[in-house]
């Protein structure tokens, strides 16, 4: 029989890496270490944490059966105590696990025991365009044709599915390790009941918020594309295209439409940015016009993306 010391050095580390994968053993000194979903019987040893958001914090979780490696989001249930917080989490449960598609983080299952709920995603180990931005501050416009595209194609499949994300951001928008966009955090997402159906509220503060999801007028796709132009903004720009100090002031000019491009960007980048971020939705481009839009087609774009794009311009033929 193995004891303890045996396997933990006086530190409380692991001797042996081979070690952390039986949990009778790992078990005995940080029971949190693994994770166990009752339903399948599925054991997950935890690892590094991947990220810290408003209410989860993600880790990467390996299923000790098949060794694949997850996104776990664990959100403790301690803090979703009011009743807005928990509906947040069971329609984010509710439509993600619908969804199946290249340009949107996979949902492998869900599961919650006393103290929290999981939910086992695809894991993006190259995080998201946030990070990029940190790193790059702007990029260029053949790479901004790459993600653009990526994000058009996963919103056009969730649009598909009578579904609005309503959240589209540089932070939804995550990488794999292959630099694959993948569309996540269906938190304020809503399902369209019937053809032509309008939202009037959201419940919860999206980002890139569109004028007429702020002037509760009702709502539906387009605001989707109103996100997708300050998206591009960002990228090209290195800030978004309503920032000011206040989010009252902020909201001012996208009720005015305020709002100035820099002239260096290309007249097709700016042609575009203006036709997404029309007052009036219906002003705006399809999501099956923006990869046809003069931006496209008049400028190199990528077909793959090296992970150095994360952190320094990647030189383009
Ligand atoms: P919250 O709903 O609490 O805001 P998020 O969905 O933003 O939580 O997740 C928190 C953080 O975890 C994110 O900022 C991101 O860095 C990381 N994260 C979320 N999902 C994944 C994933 N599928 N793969 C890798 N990291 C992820």
């Amino acid at each position: 029989t193995l004891h303890v010391k045996d396997i933990v050095n006086d530190k409380g580390k692991m001797k042996n890496k081979e070690n952390m994968k039986d949990p009778r053993i790992y078990d005995v000194k940080d029971p949190s270490a693994f994770i166990f979903n009752p339903t399948t019987s599925t054991t997950y040893m935890k690892g590094k944490l991947l990220g810290k958001g408003g209410f989860a914090k993600c880790y990467e979780l390996t299923d000790l059966k098949t060794d694949k490696v997850y996104a776990g989001k664990i959100i403790a249930k301690t803090r979703i105590s009011k009743p807005h917080q928990k509906e947040k989490i069971v329609r984010e449960i509710e439509l993600h696990r619908t969804l199946d598609h290249k340009h949107v983080v996979g949902f492998h299952s869900f599961f919650e025991d006393d103290e929290n709920v999981y939910i086992i995603l695809e894991k993006c180990s190259k995080k998201s365009l946030v990070h990029v931005m940190k790193n790059r501050s702007t990029i260029t416009e053949p790479e901004v044709r790459y993600y653009i595209r990526r994000l058009v194609y996963g919103c056009q499949y969730i649009h598909s599915q009578h579904i609005i994300h309503r959240d589209l951001k540089l932070g939804n928008m995550l990488l794999n390790s292959n630099m694959d966009i993948k569309i996540g955090d269906f938190g304020l997402a809503t399902k369209v009941d019937y053809e032509g159906e309008k939202k009037m509220t959201v419940c919860g503060t999206p980002n890139y918020i569109a004028p007429e999801v702020l002037q509760k007028k009702g709502h539906s796709y387009e605001a989707d594309i109103w996100a997708i132009g300050c998206i591009m903004y960002a990228l090209l720009v290195g800030r978004p295209p309503f920032e000011t100090a206040t989010l009252k002031e902020t909201y001012n000019r996208i009720t005015h439409n305020k709002y100035s491009i820099p002239p260096h960007l290309s007249l097709e980048a700016k042609k575009l940015i203006k036709a997404l971020l029309s007052n009036n939705p219906e002003d705006r481009p399809t999501l099956e016009e923006i990869p046809l839009h003069p931006f496209f087609l008049s400028g190199f774009e990528p077909k793959h993306l090296s992970d150095s794009a994360c952190v320094s311009a990647p030189k383009f033929p």
